[in-house]
C-alpha cells in the first residue's frame, strides 16, 4: 500500500515539526506564486508527512499578506491528501479557556483582502462549504489531540477577521452574539482552497486568550500568553505525531476527494488555455471528461 501524504500547516509559534524522520527540505512555485516557504517532507512511521510554515520561519507573513493559494496547491503539488491547519486563537466563550484546544467545525468569514478562490481567469466554479472541514479526519484529529492528555472541544465555530489588529471590544461582544467560539486570523482560506482542491482537512485551534470581550483582558500578561502558547504547540506536535500513525489506515470514503464533480460551470470550450494550463493539477480530470 503506498504510504499517506499528510500537510501540515503551522502557525504562529509553530515553525517547524518535530518528530520527522529524514526530513527533505522542497522549494516550489507554483502557477499562484510562491509558498510562504520551503516545504518539509519527512516520515512518522508509515505516513509521510509534509510541513508548511504558514508565516514563513521567523514570522514575516501578515494574515493577509500569506499566499494562501500557492500555499495550498503546492501541497496539492506534493500528493497531499489530508491536511491540517494549526493556528492560535482567542476564545469566545468562558469554558474554553487559555490552553484549552478545539477543533473547530464551522467557520465565519470575517475577511475582505484576499483571495480566496482557485476559480476566476475564465473559469467559474461554485464548491459547497456547508461542512467545510472533512468529518473523518476531524474525528482522528480529536482522538490523536485526546490522547496527548489534552484538553479538546469537539467541533465549534471559528471567525475569521482579517487583522492584522485584533478587535474592538463592540466587535468582540457582537461576534460573540453570534454564537462563536474562536477568533482567529488564517485557517478559513485554507478550509475554503482544500475543499476546491479536494484535499480533506481539519483544523486545530490552540486557544491562548480570552479576546476582549473578557473582563480579564485589562490584566493581560504576554510572558503568560507566550507561555501557554508554547505549550498548546508541543501539546499540537504530539497530536499530528498520533495522527500521521492513525491516518496510515483511514480510508478516504469521505465526500473530500469529489469536491469538485458538478462544480464546474463554464463551458470548456471557452476556458482560456492558460487558465486550463494553470488549474490542471485540480480541474483537469473534470475537464476531460465532457
Ligand atoms: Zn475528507
Amino acid at each position: 500500500m503506498a504510504s499517506k501524504r499528510l500537510g501540515v500547516i503551522g502557525g504562529s509559534g509553530f515553525y517547524q515539526m518535530k518528530g520527522l524522520e529524514r526530513v527533505e527540505q522542497i522549494e516550489l512555485d507554483t502557477p499562484f506564486g510562491r509558498p510562504s516557504d520551503p516545504y518539509f517532507l519527512g516520515r512518522v512511521d508509515e505516513t509521510e508527512v509534509v510541513f508548511l510554515s504558514r508565516h514563513g520561519r521567523g514570522h514575516r507573513l501578515l494574515p493577509s499578506e500569506i499566499n494562501y493559494r500557492a500555499n495550498i496547491y503546492g501541497l496539492k503539488q506534493l500528493g497531499v491528501e489530508y491536511l491540517v491547519s494549526i493556528s492560535s486563537a482567542g476564545s469566545m466563550r468562558e469554558d474554553l479557556a487559555p490552553g484549552d484546544l478545539i477543533v473547530p467545525n464551522q467557520f465565519i468569514d470575517r475577511t475582505f483582502r484576499r483571495p480566496s478562490s482557485f476559480f476566476g481567469n475564465g473559469i467559474v466554479g461554485h464548491v459547497s462549504l456547508a461542512d467545510p472541514v472533512c468529518g473523518p479526519l476531524s474525528r482522528e484529529l480529536v482522538a490523536a489531540t485526546r490522547a496527548t492528555g489534552a484538553s479538546v472541544k469537539d467541533g465549534g465555530a471559528y471567525l475569521c477577521i482579517e487583522g492584522p489588529q485584533f478587535s474592538s471590544r463592540a466587535e468582540s461582544n457582537l461576534y460573540r452574539s453570534w454564537g462563536v467560539d474562536v477568533i482567529s486570523m488564517t485557517a478559513m482560506q485554507e478550509a475554503r482552497l482544500a475543499r476546491e482542491a479536494e484535499i480533506c482537512f481539519a483544523t486545530l485551534v490552540l486557544v491562548t486568550d480570552y479576546d476582549c470581550w473578557h473582563q480579564s483582558v485589562a490584566a493581560v500578561d504576554i510572558a503568560e500568553i507566550l507561555r501557554v502558547m508554547k505549550l498548546n504547540v508541543e501539546v499540537a506536535q504530539r497530536a499530528i505525531v498520533n495522527l500521521a500513525a492513525r491516518i496510515a489506515t483511514l480510508s478516504r470514503d469521505c465526500p473530500c476527494p469529489h469536491a469538485l464533480e458538478g462544480a464546474i460551470i463554464t463551458d470548456p470550450a471557452v476556458i482560456p488555455p492558460k487558465t486550463a494550463a494553470d488549474l490542471d493539477l485540480i480541474v483537469g480530470k473534470y475537464l476531460k471528461r465532457r
